[in-house]
């Protein structure tokens, strides 16, 4: 197996849902694995999230949903934003909700639903002010539920909406997306349904205990990036450890260039270890002359620009430095650790993004079960 692995750790996975199932007092908790659970992969990561009292699993797009249930997951499912007109026939086959933001899609899912035999399970989107997908509360939900009463073969298992600000600096923005929420609700529940409704992602269950309602949605702090602080008493264990080795170790001499476009030039004599990760491995090319690794329980700065496979740092300051050497890119090495909002903002982004980048070609070693 390549140096360069990703080892996830299913334990802290564990301990995270757990935290969650806590946090969210008695309503349920669906655990998000979209995007290949944030980089670490969807089947290890939802089978260690339902062994810990996940109700449910979250995904993006049918694909995702796919490979769960061809790993023989058979818990509860929700696609969370994509059409699925062309896939409606298996997904009631293998009883995968998927959530609707208009009316047209209803006629088609009723369609498709009859001919498998089925009815096909759904959760409505309420649009509340993230302004992306879903039905407005008031006379667009009202004709809304109109034409699905108009379907047998159609079950409204939930209903939900998204906060865009949930960890923004002000509470006012969620407050108002929750009273239009509140409208959507009693507009349901007075035509006689009773779905699951849903609000809050991490940040919204960290903040706004208040709109738990009967489930939330545990993303972010699942993998142990919660983007708010979380209550006292309460720690999200960050589950993965990126991770390579020194391949070469070289010096350079005072006014050298290093890598492309020479934007480092060594002022004094260095000692330069290169590993065998790069951007094509998600190893973002903005840490170029910018970002960290630790070698030896140090920091080690990367110099240069960061190449599409490898990429070098300076170990001057490790003498003890020697080829085969553990480089850890994000996670702990002795008393020193390099985690993902870190990573983030010397790129300008989330940590999100940073572990979603994590490359298909890096390996995932599961350990902690
Ligand atoms: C991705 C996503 C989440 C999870 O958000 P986190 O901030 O990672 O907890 C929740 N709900 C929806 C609709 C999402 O798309």
């Amino acid at each position: 197996m390549r140096p360069t692995r990703a080892l996830v750790d299913l334990e802290a996975i564990g301990h995270n849902m757990r935290a969650f199932c806590r946090l969210a007092g008695g309503a349920k908790v669906m655990a998000i694995v979209k995007a290949d659970a944030y980089g670490h992969g969807a089947v290890p990561v939802a089978r260690a999230a339902l062994k810990n009292g996940a109700a449910f699993l979250g995904v993006a797009i049918p694909e995702e949903a796919f490979e769960l249930r061809d790993a023989r997951i058979t818990s509860p499912i929700l696609i969370l934003g994509s059409r699925c007109e062309d896939v409606a026939q298996e997904l009631a086959a293998l009883n995968i909700s998927q959530t609707v933001f208009d009316i047209e899609t209803l006629a088609v899912l009723e369609t498709a639903a009859r001919a498998a035999g089925r009815r096909a399970k759904i959760h409505l989107k309420v649009e509340t002010g993230m302004n992306r997908l879903g039905i407005l509360p008031g006379k667009a939900l009202e004709e809304w539920l109109d034409a699905l009463q108009a379907c047998p073969h159609i079950e409204l298992e939930g209903m939900f909406t998204h906060f865009a600000d949930a960890d923004g600096a002000q509470e006012d923005y969620t407050l108002t997306q929750a009273q239009r929420m509140a409208q959507a609700v009693a507009q349901v529940r007075a035509r006689g349904f009773a779905p699951i409704v849903h609000a809050c992602n991490t940040a919204g269950i960290l903040r706004f205990a208040q709109f738990d309602y009967d489930m939330v949605r545990a993303g972010i702090g699942l993998y142990g990036y919660p983007p708010v602080e979380p209550p006292e008493g309460t720690v999200f264990k960050p589950a993965l450890t990126w991770r390579s080795e020194v391949a070469f170790i070289h010096d350079l001499h005072a006014g050298e260039r290093i890598s492309y476009n020479g934007i480092y030039t060594a002022k004094t004599p260095r000692r330069v270890a290169t590993l065998p990760v790069g951007y094509a491995d998600g190893y973002n090319r903005l840490l170029s002359n910018t970002g960290f690794v630790l070698i030896g329980g140090q920091r080690a700065p990367v110099i240069g620009r960061v190449c599409m496979d490898q990429c070098m740092v300076d170990v001057t300051d490790i003498p003890s430095v020697k080829v085969g050497d553990e480089a850890v890119l994000l996670g702990q090495q002795g008393a020193q650790r390099l985690n993902a909002e870190e990573m983030a903002q010397l790129c300008g982004t989330i940590s999100y993004e940073i572990l979603c980048n994590i490359g298909k070609r890096v390996p995932r070693v599961y350990y902690g079960e």
